[in-house]
Parts: structure tokens; sequence; C-alpha cells
């Protein structure tokens, strides 16, 4: 049997990362999860959802990752647990940044960092921040993301992350080169290769790969031949990295390799990028050996092969577009139908609190919000309303006309209620019987009111209902003040007391107060 604290510590190893094997770190947080449910500890659960739901979407299932990140969120949101939220909303923006929504990703990155307290783990600390660089750099503001990679640059060093800053760096440096800034792009991985240096690091194969991209936009292609052959070896012995990674590696090294002159080099190099695209499915990545392979004829002077497979780029390119936009409108509907099932939820939730005939409140309800109210509000009043002699209506008209005519009650009540008392509410008990709620209002206060609702109801022109039937209420009120204990029975008690009182007392009356029962015999 596991223990909590070392699941959880299995958990931080997947959550403190960067780069995963998202196939295998998948199983192993779906096993971590069936552990801490035979644990019974639900936030190890939801913690190892998280890490599964994480994978999912580095697995390309973005919508089916969106609708468990919802629940996730709901119930770290419902647990107050900070730190889980804040990862969520990472997440979150990463799903928005794949769906090219820009301002949205930014929104959730700002939560990630927002939510951060003095319980976040070092890596959060650092990531959340540069993750957050990232999606101002993505939603087109770099001078704002220089300021927050400086200030998790800041953080790395203050706790003592050289790794960690490494990673800040090279975040910094992809998004100065995705964003045109080549020179400053330069810089970045100038002081990056000085930190690795400095600490005896080792840089990824990934890393590498962006520093080379990095210097051919430079011009500085024997350099980045130079980075591109570590960036192999580095592939070879590396553990963390992406299998499908190589096919990058040798496109970035034919694009050096070309640069350099050495054509026939550039073309093995390119072949061994063509060949991993093909065994592995990678469009993606073919689509730009071809653009390479049109630049490469032309430098070679073989323009009418140069035209020919640009031609051939130029399609493939607009084909995985179109492909490409669809999958992500696909995945905007799956979402879209997720948020509208939960307004369906919440409709059924709404439902299940009403009373079908009347529309009002039910009893459901008010076992909900009674209870908070009493505790809260010591000028509370309840008011339960009954019919008078209502089962003279049902047997000598019909259940229909006393169905008709709780209805009419019920619209009447609610609607001197709302003008009597607009945050209160009115509930059907059952049958004939009502129950006014009215906050902030003493007994004295109220009784005046329900008089004001007793009258409304009398003088409602019933005839063309109930054929000249007579329809009246008698009230019976209590106040949490004079209450001798604080619960919903104990008030409900002393207001039906006072029901039955007005009943006794000849009906067509309010009854409040807590005079002793008197015997109308
Ligand atoms: P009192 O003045 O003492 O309250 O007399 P009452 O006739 O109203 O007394 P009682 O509570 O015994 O009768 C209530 C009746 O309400 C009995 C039941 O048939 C009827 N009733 C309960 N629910 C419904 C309903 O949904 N529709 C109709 N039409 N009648 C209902
Ligand atoms: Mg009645
Ligand atoms: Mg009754």
């Amino acid at each position: 049997m596991d223990t909590v604290e070392e699941l959880s510590i299995a958990l931080l190893a997947i959550e403190d990362r960067m780069m995963w094997d998202a196939p295998a770190t998948y199983r192993t947080a779906t096993e971590l999860e069936r552990r801490a449910a035979a644990l019974g500890d639900e936030t190890l659960v939801v913690r190892a959802r998280l890490c599964r739901t994480n994978m999912r979407l580095r697995m390309g299932e973005l919508a089916g990752a969106n609708r468990e990140i919802l629940e996730i969120h709901e119930w770290a949101v419902a647990h107050d647990d900070r730190m889980l939220q804040a990862r969520t909303h990472l997440v979150w923006a990463n799903i928005h940044r794949l769906l090219g929504d820009a301002a949205k990703s930014l929104e959730h990155s700002l939560s990630s960092v927002e939510l951060l307290d003095e319980t976040a783990t070092p890596h959060m600390q650092v990531w959340h921040v540069t993750k957050l660089a990232d999606a101002l750099g993505f939603a087109a503001s770099m001078s704002d993301a220089r300021v927050r990679y400086a200030q998790a640059e800041q953080i790395a060093r203050d706790l003592n992350e050289p790794w960690l800053h490494m990673q800040v760096f090279n975040n910094h440096a992809y998004l100065e080169h995705i964003t045109g800034n080549p020179e400053r792009a330069g810089d970045v991985v100038r002081r990056l290769l000085a930190h690795a240096d400095e600490h005896g690091f080792e840089v990824d194969a990934a890393i590498l790969d962006t520093v080379a991209s990095i210097q051919i936009t430079n011009g500085r292609y024997a350099e980045a031949e130079r980075t591109m052959q570590l960036c192999l070896a580095r592939h070879e012995t590396g553990e963390r990295d992406d299998a499908d990674a190589l096919a990058e590696y040798f496109l970035t090294l034919a694009k050096a390799q070309r640069g350099l002159g050495a054509t026939d080099q550039a073309q093995g190099s390119l072949d061994a990028s063509r060949a991993e695209c093909v065994q592995r499915g990678l469009h993606e990545v073919l689509v730009r050996v071809k653009r390479e392979q049109a630049e490469l004829h032309a430098a070679r002077g073989e323009f009418a092969a140069a035209f020919a497979m640009h031609k051939d780029f130029f399609e493939a390119h607009e084909q995985l577009r179109s492909q490409q936009q669809e999958a992500q409108a696909r995945t905007r509907q799956a979402m879209f139908e997720t948020a509208e099932a939960r307004g369906e939820a919440e409709r059924f939730r709404e439902q299940a609190r009403r009373d079908p005939l009347t529309g009002l409140r039910n009893r459901r309800y008010v076992d909900e919000e009674l209870p908070g109210l009493i505790a809260s509000d010591a000028q509370l009043t309840v008011a339960i309303v009954d019919l008078d002699h209502f089962k003279r209506i049902n047997d000598q008209l019909s259940h229909d006309v006393g169905d008709r005519v709780l209805v009419q009650a019920a619209k009447i009540l609610d609607a001197e209620l709302t003008e009597l008392c607009p945050d209160g509410f009115v509930a059907r008990l059952g049958g004939e019987e009502f129950l006014l709620v009215l906050p902030h209002t003493p007994v004295d206060v109220a009784a005046a009111r329900l008089e004001q609702v007793r009258l409304g109801v009398g003088s409602y022109p019933w005839e063309e209902t109930t054929e000249g039937l007579p329809v009246t209420v008698s009230i019976g009120a209590a106040g949490v003040f004079e209450a001798v204990q604080r619960t919903q029975p104990h008030l409900l008690s002393l207001a039906d007391r006072n029901l039955y009182a007005a009943k006794r007392a000849g009906r067509d009356r309010v009854v409040t107060g807590s005079a002793p029962l008197r015997d109308a015999a």
C-alpha cells in the first residue's frame, strides 16, 4: 500500500516537468490515479487526473482534455485548492494557444500566476511566469513578455534553480525567434550557452535545435551546423527527447548546410528528414521539408525543379492549413457542446427546485436555502399560507378548477411578495399550502405586509373561476428572534402553530406572535 507522501512525490515528478513522453506518462498517471483511489485520497486522485488530461492534450485530444479540465477546475475551486487551480489554468492556457486563441490563453496564464502563493513549488514559480511571458509574446506584446522573462529569471536566481533558469532562456529565445527578432534571439542564445557552460549543463537536443535555427536566421551557418551535429549526438544519448523530433533536426541541419553551400550534404540531410516524416506520418514537418527542397533546388540552379517543388509545397501547405482549421473548428464545436450540456444541467437543477403546477419554488429549494437564511438573518420572518376550505372548491366544482385556483393564488402571492419584500421568495410546500420567506423583516413589520397579502388574495375577482365561492387564506407567521432554537423545523412549527390558531379563530386572517393557543370552540 502506498502512502500519501509517496504518491504525492510521484505526482510531483510529472507535474513539475516541462517535457514528457506523453503516452508513457499517460499510463503512469493512470496507474497513480488508480493507486490514489485505492488510498481514498481525493486530492491525489484529482491531481493524477490533471496529469492524465495534460498528456491527452499533448497527444492531440483537445476536446476531451477540455471537458476533463473543466471538472478538475470546478473541484479545485470547490475545495479551495489554489495550486491545483493554478495548474489547471496553465493547461487551459495551452489548450487555447493550440486553438489559436491568444487572448484566452493569456487570460488563463495570468490566472495561473495570480493564484501562486508561498506553497507553490519552485518549478511553478519560475515556469508559470515563463509561460505567462510566452503567452504575452504569442499575443504580440513582446515588450511585456520581456519584462516577465526577466522576472522569471530573477525568481530562478533567487530560488537558486539554474536548470529552470536555462528553460527560461530557451523559451525567451524561441519567442524572440518566432516573433521576428533574430538579434535579440541571438543575444538570449549566447546567454543561454554561457549559463549552461557555467553550470556544466548539457543543453537538450530540443534547445540546440532552437539555437541553431536562430543562428541560421542570423546567417551564422557554420555555428548552426556545429550546433546541429551536437544536437543529433545529444538526441542519440538523450532520454527525455521526443522521438518525432529527429525529422525537425535533420531539416534544421539541411538548412545550415545549404547556407554553407554544401548542397549535397544538405540533400542528404533533407532526405533523412523526409524519410522520418514518411515513417512517422509527420505531415506538418513534411510540408516544411518540401519548402526546403524547393530552396535547395534553387540553390543548385535547378529552377524548373525548384518551381515545381514550390508549387507542391504551396498545395501541401494549403491542404494542411485547411485540415488544421477544420480540426480547430471541430474542437471548438465540441467545447461549445460541453458548455451547452453544462447549461442544460443547470436548467435541470433549477427545474428540480420548482413546483411544476405553479412554477414557484418547491420544498427542496426551501430545504436548501432556508437553513442558511435562518442562521445568518436575525430579522428573518417566515409565514405559512393555507387556502381556506379548499376542499369545497375541489368537491363542488372540480379538481381542475382547484388547480386553476392554486395557480392564480400562487401568482398573487408571488406578486405581493415581490412588491413587499423583493429579496424574499414564495414556495409551494405541498397541496394548498405555501411558504413566504421575508428576509430582514422583523415579525411585527412582516405582520402588516402579510395583511396586504391576505387582502390581495381575498379581493381578487374569483367569481369567474369559482362560480361565486370565495377564496381566502389563513396565515401563520414566526420570526427567527422569537425562536428558542434557530432551526428550520422549530421555526416552521411556530409558524404552523400560528396558522392553526388563525384557522381556529375563523380563517381569513394573519396570526403572529407567540401568544398561547386560544381554543376558539
Ligand atoms: P382548511 O380551511 O381547514 O385548510 O380547509 P381545507 O379544505 O383547505 O383543508 P385540507 O387541508 O383538509 O384540504 C386540502 C385539500 O387540498 C385536500 C386535497 O384534495 C386538495 N389538494 C391538495 N393538492 C392539490 C392539488 O394539487 N390540486 C387540487 N385541485 N387540490 C389539491
Ligand atoms: Mg386548507
Ligand atoms: Mg392544508
